[in-house]
């Protein structure tokens, strides 16, 4: 079935509600292990379904906001998904509970208790008022910034499709546009300050109401974190600082020395080469079949896995006004397929988040016929493993899109993951900070921002307009108002990512097929259980930083980024 044919039916979920119930009481009282697992596989097909509701409208909202129909449905979702959540919560703590715990361990492996036991204790029915009104405050800034039309050059323009303009050969331009950019989320500056102190406030109460004396903590279980916690996290952000932060500094003064500056602008960032960052070559369709024939040559598993999407129009990467900025992948859960959700800009991240999403989407082909919803998506971190080691693996077909400037963008990519490594520890820092100290004003947290960003990123340091002097460049990133505290996961899933890119130098196959068994393994296991399946070593470990970030190093050095 193809996406645009997938049957919407808004769902009534206090109906659900009575059928969910009947069965998760079948689940409660079996007199038989069979029984028992019956009715939990009933369950997850009803939450697929009931979930599968939530996907189609808001995928379909996100391809067009200025829908009121389809904004009505994402509305109605507000209420009804964390009603939702917490009938799975009634499942995972009746699994805990389970008199069938062992059989159920040995069919299924012991994570699926770990994860009941691990989410159980983290939620109660009490909260769900706060997870709809949380739903419905974030949901503003989704409106506010997929809504943006930025006057430039005498041309409305999305905020994805300024990135042209970003890094634009003409200086001037660059400049103007990041001014522009800047300027818009400055117009808005009291809205974002107020959702975001919204936010910070629902979530706190959340965390008191659930025993917890931050939300960070509280943040650590509803991210899955199992085997590992805050100060293994803390270590991590330690080894970026000294290992990596060093490194940016020389690259972007080598990026000067390539500019022919005696130093960078905040808005020359984005730009690597006098002669211009390199694009993809051909329109977004010529660059999709160029990605289906990569595919199809990769690996059989890919090649069928890239015609699945593309046959099923399961991927939109086009941008048009109306359309919410970002990229994403995420699922049909009741047809187990993959949904990739992009805006192409005509940058080389074009083909960065192409590559990126289908690591996310390929995973997830692969272990969707896991029964347990929790198997079929790992962790972010590890989630973000898949998709960032594609980025690297899919390196020896990089001449199809950039043909003559394929080594310039080699030098860019490599260079962007190294630099964008500790800009996961100013993000994370920032948060811990942030829900350890609820009572922060608006402007006392701006400047912990502009601390955390004087210690991890002092090449974004920005004093060029008095919004971004006071510390508030974190309001253009979209996770912390929806996704708080999937940051990190970034930079241990790219220490693992240049692992894999190693690698793949020295013996491809293996790696291909440690990467395959990472990915068929979904979220059955934890994160680190899952490092070790795929002979990984741990980012948390002294020295895992360094020797990962020397090899890149190794690597930019052999190019001769003079002649770029
Ligand atoms: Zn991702």
């Amino acid at each position: 079935m193809k996406f645009s044919e997938i049957p919407y039916k808004r769902p009534n979920i206090s109906e659900f509600e009575g059928k969910f119930n009947a069965v998760l009481a079948e689940f409660k009282e079996a007199d038989s292990f069979e029984q028992h697992d019956r009715a939990l596989l009933e369950m997850q097909d009803l939450l697929d379904g009931l979930e599968t509701q939530e996907q189609l409208s808001q995928i379909r909202f996100d391809n067009n906001t200025t829908d009121k129909k389809l904004e009505a449905e994402v509305t109605h979702m507000e209420t009804v998904v964390p009603r939702m959540q917490s009938l799975e919560n009634d499942m995972r703590s009746s699994i805990s509970k389970s008199k069938y715990r062992e059989q159920l361990g040995k069919k299924y492996g012991a994570h699926l208790l770990k994860i009941a036991d691990f989410k159980s204790s983290a939620f109660d029915p009490a909260i769900v008022e706060d997870l709809q009104q949380e739903r419905k405050v974030s949901g503003l800034y989704s409106k506010l910034t997929g809504g943006a039309q930025i006057d430039f050059e005498g041309a409305k323009v999305t905020l994805p499709a300024m990135r042209k303009f970003l890094v634009s050969k003409d200086r001037n331009i660059r400049k103007k546009a990041y001014l522009a950019r800047w300027e818009f989320f400055a117009s808005h500056q009291e809205e974002l300050d107020d959702i975001y102190d919204q936010l910070v406030k629902i979530r706190h109460g959340m965390a008191v109401k659930l025993g917890f004396d931050s939300y960070t903590k509280l943040s650590y279980k509803w991210m899955s974190r199992f085997d590992y916690d805050a100060e293994n996290v803390a270590n991590f952000r330690n080894q970026l600082s000294k290992d990596v932060v060093p490194l940016v500094a020389q690259l972007r003064a080598k990026q000067a020395k390539r500019l022919g500056l005696d130093q960078l602008e905040p808005f020359d960032i984005p730009f690597h080469f006098a002669s211009g960052n390199p694009a993809p070559k051909g329109t977004p369709e010529e660059i999709l079949r160029k990605a289906q024939s990569m595919y199809r040559e990769l690996s059989s598993e890919t090649g069928e896995f890239f015609d699945h999407l593309l046959d099923n129009e399961l991927i939109d990467v086009i941008n048009r006004p109306g359309k919410s900025p970002g990229g994403y992948c995420w699922e049909i859960s009741a047809l187990k397929y993959p949904y990739i959700f992009a805006n192409f800009n005509g940058t080389s991240g074009d083909v960065d988040v192409l590559t990126h999403e289908a690591g996310h989407a390929f995973q997830y082909h692969e272990s969707r016929n896991f029964a347990l919803r929790d198997y079929r998506f790992p962790q972010a971190e590890t989630a973000e493993i898949h998709s960032t080691s594609m980025e690297f693996l899919t390196y020896p077909w990089m001449r199809k899109f950039f043909q003559e400037d394929t080594d310039k963008y080699y030098y860019l990519h490599q260079t962007r993951k190294l630099v964008s490594l500790p800009s996961g520890a100013t993000a994370d820092h920032f948060q811990e900070a942030i829900y350890d100290n609820p009572g922060f004003t608006p402007d006392e947290r701006a400047g912990v921002y502009r601390e955390m960003q004087a210690k991890y990123s002092p090449d974004q340091l920005s004093n060029m307009t008095p919004y971004l002097q006071s510390g508030r460049q974190w309001q253009s990133i979209l996770h912390f108002y929806l996704l708080p505290f999937y940051y990190i996961d970034y930079s241990l899933a790219e220490v693992c990512a240049f692992q894999f890119h190693k690698k793949a130098e020295e013996n491809r196959e293996e790696t291909w097929s440690d990467y395959l068994k990472l990915c068929q393994a979904g979220g059955s296991q934890a994160f680190l259980s899952l490092l070790k399946l795929a002979k990984l070593r741990s980012p948390f470990d002294d020295g895992t930083v360094k020797d990962v970030v020397d090899h890149v190093v190794a690597n930019l050095n052999k190019i001769d980024d003079s002649k770029f």
